[in-house]
């Protein structure tokens, strides 16, 4: 009997809800006359940042492209006449990519980073594929005020990593280990 009792309640209870429905002012969307905001952190669309010196901040490190899972970033690294790398192409295939996040997780320098713009979509596939000019922007990104030269030290004329004025020693990274 009670097991016939919760049946007739969960009935009771289903319809109950789609009545409420019923009666209720749809909220229809029309996108894209309206865009809804969308979260800082939606992984959509990639881009290149510069640091708030205006650098590039790319060090073509092959960190993002090593760990992306289907292979859809390429690059080629040079090297500036200081030492400092940089990316001579970089290049980001969208059709491929799957929005996982893991390049922006694995960049030291905070460069390749996902952006909420999701409109990229193009029947022309080859139009999928970014390169460096359409990649790079001229501000930071997510993450404005960080400088990675800042806290790596940088190789100049004048002296090695730690030897200009108030610079710090570089960690040994050998001395971390038990
Ligand atoms: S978001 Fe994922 S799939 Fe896309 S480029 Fe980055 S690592 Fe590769
Ligand atoms: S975007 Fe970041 S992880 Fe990828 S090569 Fe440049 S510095 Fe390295």
């Amino acid at each position: 009997m009670s097991e016939t009792l919760d049946v007739l309640k969960s009935f009771a209870d289903g319809f109950s809800t789609t009545f409420k429905h019923l009666f209720r002012k749809p909220i229809t969307e029309q996108y894209p006359e309206y865009k809804r905001p969308l979260p800082e952190r939606t992984r959509a669309r990639i881009i290149l940042t510069r640091d708030p010196d205006g650098g590039e901040r790319c060090v073509a490190c092959y960190l993002c492209s090593a760990v992306c899972p289907v292979s859809c970033i390429s690059m080629q690294s040079a090297e500036r006449k200081d030492g400092r790398r940089y990316a001579d192409w970089f290049r980001i295939n969208f059709g491929r990519c799957i929005y996982c996040g893991l390049c922006e997780e694995a960049c030291p320098t905070s460069a390749i980073q996902l952006t909420p713009d999701f409109e990229i979509c193009n029947r022309e596939i080859l139009s999928l594929v970014y390169e460096k000019e359409d990649l790079l922007v001229d501000h930071g990104g997510k993450d404005k005020e960080y400088n990675f030269y800042k806290y790596a030290g940088v190789v100049t004329d004048v002296g090695d990593k730690g030897a200009h004025i108030q610079e710090e020693k570089p960690v040994n990274v050998k001395s971390n280990l038990p």
